[in-house]
């Protein structure tokens, strides 16, 4: 069967799931098809987003120290990589970043620790933070803590925080080539039970860790199941000192952004965050992920570098879009 390109928008705003023989056929579309494809996703982000980006900042609240062995990071217990090891951040230190956040105007602060799972006294101590930074900021908060219980979620909720980033990073199916000491149901469940305590989702994936079109397509229909507020969409980096580091992204720039438009066409929704990787591996084409994503980071990732605040204004500017910073 062949796709009629030209109602792929149509379609996703319908709320008619693509099924995965026409998902195939997006991330396979002759190159020379690449503007239609852009089109019909830009279609679906303006209709929900508009012109606006938002811009949000994502800070380390605890780096490296972790248990996994998840191949692709950087903190886990078998990376080599170069980087800062430190504990749980205070939360007079987190609250100092929210507030520079708050300054620029950021449209969320983000918080993440390294783990399993955070402790009982970690969950106290991040509740204690969240606290603190809503009733200064008013920011609307995300975290991403590992895998968390009912109670734990529900604890988080009540002092505050509004979302929890939990991504699923690949398929069922491909999970255990990327991390051997947690399942992908265990990530699952995890996001049910913040959802069950009422947090807001924010879920996405990595890709080019050698998984397969049928993986890619497996993942973000299992998020189309979750239906996340927010969707990131990170490409692999592969980082010095990790099981990955010499992995073959097989990542194009078009075929970065035939994966970000089929995020798009089937999250229509969602906030499509273009994250990790994707200055990277988009090169000179970075600025067309905006006609699809609606949302980046700025000022770094987790470990490694990222956009910065001016040059995200100037690409979003640049392009005629809006953003929330200043
Ligand atoms: S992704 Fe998270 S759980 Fe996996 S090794 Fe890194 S810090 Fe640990």
């Amino acid at each position: 069967m062949e796709i009629n390109f030209s109602h792929l928008a149509q379609s996703a705003v319908e709320d008619q799931h693509l099924n995965k023989e026409a998902c195939l056929e997006i991330l396979n579309c002759p190159d020379e098809n690449i503007l239609i494809l852009l089109d019909q996703a830009y279609k679906v982000r303006r209709k929900y987003f508009g012109d606006s980006v938002r811009v949000q900042v994502l800070r380390n609240a605890k780096s490296g120290l972790c248990a996994e062995d998840c191949n692709y990071c950087s903190q886990s217990r078998i990376s080599k990589a170069g980087i800062d090891r430190y504990p749980l951040l205070s939360r007079d230190t987190l609250a100092a970043d929210a507030r520079k956040a708050k300054q620029i105007k950021a449209s969320r602060f983000c918080i993440s620790t390294s783990g399993t799972r955070p402790d009982e006294t970690e969950i106290e101590q991040l509740c204690d933070a969240i606290s603190a930074i809503k009733e200064e900021t008013q920011l609307p908060l995300c975290a991403t803590l590992g895998l968390i219980t009912d109670v734990q979620a529900g604890k988080l909720k009540a002092a505050g925080l509004d979302r929890v980033n939990h991504n699923l990073n690949t398929s069922r199916r491909y999970y255990p080539r990327i991390c051997t000491t947690h399942s992908f149901q265990e990530r699952w469940d995890t996001i049910q039970s913040c959802k069950n305590a009422g947090l807001e989702i924010c879920s996405g994936a990595i890709f080019g860790q050698g998984e397969n079109d049928e993986d890619i397509v497996d993942v973000l229909s299992a998020l189309m199941e979750i239906h996340p507020q927010a969707v990131p969409v990170n490409f692999l980096v592969p980082i010095p000192g990790t099981p990955f580091e010499k992995l073959q992204t097989e990542l194009t720039p078009l075929k970065c952004l035939k994966i970000l438009c089929l995020t798009r066409l089937i999250n229509p929704q969602s906030e499509v965050r273009a994250a990790g990787g994707w200055e990277f591996h988009m090169r000179q084409l970075k600025s067309l992920a905006f006609f699809v994503a609606d949302s980046i980071f700025i000022d770094g990732y987790l470990t490694t570098e990222g956009t910065s605040i001016k040059e995200a204004t100037g690409l979003i500017t640049d392009l005629g879009l809006s953003s929330n910073i200043q």
